[in-house]
């Protein structure tokens, strides 16, 4: 960072790797702030092209490309995993001021490698084996037999590249019965009873917040629902907590940190895994917390005092999903705020099944009616476009 922003009074420019909606909520909460955002997108990236202060185009994030965008940035940030570590580690070394750092990214982008170094500070994670061939998992078979789960290593998210395999023939029909492009993390089926999220903000100077815990509700892979009302006990939440503060240490994270945990129907608290970023299951954090995820995320990587991460009150966040079926839809905004305590935020993205393109956040003392709410809201949201 150059050293001048704070004692010059000139604005802080924060650099965004990435231009999804992540990266569109970043920019929300830093127009307050008087923070000037720029933004590195890739082509098919929607969220923020006219929004940025400055907004470039590359076709892939390149060494080059990536130090070029740094040098013009006073801190550089990230809203995915897809820049690998050692790419991180190499603008490092040249001088660059990126947050999170590449020691993060070197644990938390690799699914394999987050696995080996949790399990070795002691963090429970799920029984797993590390596969890169049809015939590895036949082996492997023998101590985790089917219904098995496969993670490719790296670049999933949203449930893309998790495989649920009920039978080896199934797994051969899917990725064939040669080695595989990348290495998959392989593990039992379980029966999850609860999951849930801590959120981390973690200062410059390493001292590590937390968010309230946060009921997370997946549907095929992809998380539908985030509340603030939980059916696990004090006593787990208060392991997970502590557990999530060990692992932001660990990987010296700065700004955000989103921590999943599985609770199984036998009471196991166990790790699913961590995203070094601004998360989904943290955006209702805008409305229900004092300081929103995305706030705190900007304060930690310029070195400001973090905010207040209470809770204000209950609140359930619905994701707007696209419709499966593959029509021409357009959102109504009359629907999607008919409620009085529903928020909407729309991603500026076009409408493709299964692809998140907003959420919604209700509050309310009681949590089911903030439910209701949510979930009302997006039930008539997506209407076809009459031609
Ligand atoms: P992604 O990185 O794509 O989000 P996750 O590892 O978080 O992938 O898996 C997505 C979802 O799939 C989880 O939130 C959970 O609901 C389900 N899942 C993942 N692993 C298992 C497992 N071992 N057993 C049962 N369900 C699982």
């Amino acid at each position: 960072m150059s050293k001048s922003w704070k004692s010059s009074g000139n604005r802080p420019i924060v650099g965004i790797i990435g231009g999804g909606q992540l990266a569109r909520m970043l920019l929300q909460s830093s127009i307050s702030l008087e923070i000037d955002i720029h933004v590195l997108a890739l082509e098919k990236d929607e969220s923020l092209k006219f929004l940025a202060t400055s907004y470039e185009v590359a076709t892939e994030y390149s060494p080059a490309t990536l130090y070029q965008f740094s040098r013009r940035c006073d801190v550089v940030t990230f809203e995915h995993e897809l820049v690998d570590h050692q790419t991180v580690e190499e603008l490092e070394n040249r001088g660059c001021n990126l947050l999170p750092r590449s020691s993060t990214f070197r644990i938390a982008s690799d699914k394999e490698t987050q696995r080996r170094e949790l399990s070795q500070i002691g963090v429970p994670v799920p029984l797993h084996l590390i596969c890169h061939s049809f015939s590895e998992v036949q082996g492997f078979s023998r101590a985790i037999p089917p219904p098995f789960v496969l993670k490719a290593s790296r670049y999933g998210y949203d449930g893309r590249g998790v495989i649920f395999v009920d039978s080896l023939e199934q797994l051969k029909q899917l990725l064939g019965d040669g080695s595989f492009t990348t290495s998959y993390v392989m593990e039992p089926q379980l029966e999850i009873r609860s999951e849930f999220a801590i959120v981390t903000v973690t200062s410059l100077a390493g001292e590590v917040y937390t968010y309230p815990a946060l009921q997370t509700l997946q549907k095929d892979g992809i998380c539908v629902e985030v509340s603030t009302d939980l059916d696990v006990n004090e006593e787990t939440l208060n392991a997970a907590k502590a557990i999530a503060i060990k692992i932001a240490k660990h990987t010296k994270s700065v700004g955000i940190q989103a921590v999943e945990f599985f609770l199984t129907t036998e009471d196991d608290l166990l790790v699913n895994e961590l995203a070094p970023r601004v998360h989904n299951s943290a955006h209702l954090s805008v409305e229900a917390c004092v300081t929103s995820q995305f706030e705190n995320h900007l304060r930690a990587i310029l070195d400001l005092p973090i905010g207040s991460t209470s809770l204000l009150s209950h609140a359930v966040m619905v994701n707007l999903l696209g419709p499966s079926e593959d029509k021409k839809w357009r959102i109504d905004r009359d629907s999607l705020l008919a409620d009085p305590i529903v928020k909407a935020h729309l991603y500026g993205k076009t409408i493709k099944p299964k692809r998140k393109v907003g959420h919604v956040t209700a509050l309310d003392s009681n949590a089911e009616q903030a439910r209701k709410a949510a979930w009302g809201a997006v039930q008539n949201a997506f209407v076809e476009v009459e031609r």
